[in-house]
């Protein structure tokens, strides 16, 4: 199949309104395709290159593309062949691997002959697709829709296969290799991290419980990375919620895991450290992750433990069925107490208000509240977790950022913030804010938008949605000015994401609630 069907895919999808549509196109789309190339075309169709647990980068920014596509215009190249989607992939596969002397001119030579493969409209899709834009042709959601169409099974057991195949193009490949069976047959497999189970935003206690059955448990809320750690006998992997395999920078966490008492297991924990009996901030921790060099020196200024709140897998069987009580329990026999999850039962919102208060003078974040017949489920679906944090605060990813003036001068400083639209699959603005970085915080950004850069328009650069930060802020406001029709007031950055990708940043739909529940304490005079 040539890159140029899938470009015809993705105009017919952005000109269709109807969501069954689109699916039934996207579904034709995959049927079509040779089973080799199914997974470099859901990754292309989904904005993607390569799939999300892959560390692997381009490393092309915006002035290479438009350096090259200059040195296009000027000499007139005819067109080349047509690419076929394998062949665009392999292309952009050689690109990544390039490293050393010379690399920028061989990316760029690359480069060139993958674009004079396009035509104008192959271009625009390809450009998209590099810069990392998410509405390329499908949302994820679609494709997840299409393959479900594809197999003949249902959106929940495809969701299912997905968090534990976790790569977009493999579950689509499984379903059109395998069918149904494929996809009901996935399961957890020792050493495949599975997509972790995340939770929603709390509006209050009270109605938490009640959501939750009257009942529920309250954990720790730890402001830590979140770990996935694999263990068979003597073999031990740890992998971040983006799924990275991390195990050599964390001798001290394969440590902890050498001491827990099973042979076979994966756990779903979240790491800290403690200083002078606090626990270190976020941005320090974060050093931690991905440390290739000078690991031991790190191991003894920030020393990590855990704080285990899950087991999906125990001694050759998949827990994740289970009620979440019974996996507790489990996992309260194999983890000694001092790594696991502090935690307390109850129904009593005052007693879990306390337990929060706990919490914070403690210097955690806030609380857990879970579902005890809950089974594990991946992303927010089923609403069996809620986060309670003392300060509400949401996940923003970075737009565009404006040149600073006076002391901020020479850095980009000014950030523009935004939310995911879901059902558009896009990144809407919500507010600005230059508040809250560090000097080194704001220098490092500097350099880390640049090599994002997109594009520019005066004061303005735009980048590609890569980094997350969250955001506190006063008050959300309606707003005519930006397309979500919401605008955050006093927004202030209180930490830099790093663990987060864009798609995990706070939808719309949450942003309308959090914008409604206001009036619960302030009455409304507008409107
Ligand atoms: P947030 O990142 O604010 O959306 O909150 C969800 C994150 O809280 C999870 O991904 C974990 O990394 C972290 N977390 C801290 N403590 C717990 C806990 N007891 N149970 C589950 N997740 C936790």
């Amino acid at each position: 199949m040539l890159f140029r069907d899938l470009v015809e895919l993705c105009s017919k999808l952005e000109k269709t309104t109807s969501r069954t549509e689109k699916v039934l196109y996207i579904a034709e789309f995959l049927k079509k395709l040779d089973l080799s190339e199914v997974k470099p075309a859901v990754w292309f169709l989904t904005g993607r290159i390569f799939p999300d647990y892959e560390d692997r980068k381009l490393d092309i920014g915006w002035a290479t593309v438009s350096k090259v596509l200059k040195s296009l215009k000027s000499t007139g190249r005819l067109l080349a062949k047509p690419m076929t989607i394998l062949e665009l992939h392999r292309a952009l596969l050689k690109i990544s691997l390039v490293e050393g002397e010379g690399s920028r001119r061989k990316k760029e030579r690359l480069l060139l002959s993958i674009l004079s493969s396009m035509t104008p409209n192959e271009m625009e899709y390809f450009l998209r697709i590099l810069f990392g834009e998410v509405r390329v042709g499908a949302a994820d959601g679609l494709v997840l829709d299409a393959i479900g169409k594809v197999a003949g099974v249902d959106e929940d057991t495809v969701r299912r296969a997905y968090m534990f195949i976790a790569d977009i193009g493999e579950l689509a490949e499984t379903a059109l290799a395998k069918g149904a069976k494929g996809l009901r047959n996935a399961t957890l497999q020792l050493f495949r991290p599975v997509r972790p189970m995340l939770a929603e935003m709390s509006y209050d206690i009270r109605s938490t419980i009640r959501e939750l059955g009257g009942i529920a448990a309250f954990e720790y809320k730890y402001d830590g990375i979140r770990l996935q750690i694999h263990r068979k006998g003597n073999e031990i992997k740890v992998y971040t919620r983006r799924l990275t395999d991390v195990t050599n920078s964390l001798p001290d966490v394969v440590e902890i895991a050498r001491n827990i008492r099973a042979d076979e297991y994966v756990i779903d924990c979240e790491a800290l450290s403690f200083k002078d009996g606090k626990p270190v901030r976020f941005q320090d921790l974060v050093k931690r992750i991905r440390r290739k060099y000078d690991v031991r020196r790190m191991v003894k200024e920030i020393p990590l433990e855990i704080r285990a709140f899950d087991l999906l897998y125990l001694n050759g069987k998949v827990l994740v069925d289970l009620p979440y009580a019974e996996r507790w329990s489990l996992l309260e026999k194999i983890v000694d107490e001092e790594y696991l999850a502090k935690r307390i039962v109850t129904g009593d919102p005052n007693e879990a208000k306390r337990f929060l208060e706990e919490s914070e003078k403690e210097g955690h974040e806030g609380l857990m509240a879970k579902k005890l017949d809950s089974p594990y489920t991946p992303g927010i679906r089923g609403k069996y977790w809620f986060k309670i944090k003392p300060a509400q605060t949401i996940d923003c990813v970075i737009i565009a950022a404006e040149w600073g003036h006076g002391r901020r001068r020479g850095w980009l400083s000014d950030y523009h913030l935004a939310v995911l639209d879901e059902d558009s699959g896009e990144f809407v603005m919500v507010g600005k804010t230059f508040k809250g970085l560090t000097d080194d915080e704001f220098e490092d950004m500097t350099k880390r938008l640049l090599g994002l850069k997109i594009g520019e328009r005066g004061h303005i650069v735009y980048v590609k949605p890569r980094i997350v930060v969250e955001i506190a802020f006063n008050e959300i406001q309606r707003s005519p000015k930006y397309k979500s029709g919401l605008a955050l007031r006093f927004a202030r950055i209180t930490r830099i994401r790093y663990d987060k990708s864009p798609y995990d940043v706070t939808t719309l739909s949450e942003l309308k609630r959090l914008y409604e529940k206001q009036f619960e304490k302030k009455s409304r005079i507008e409107e």
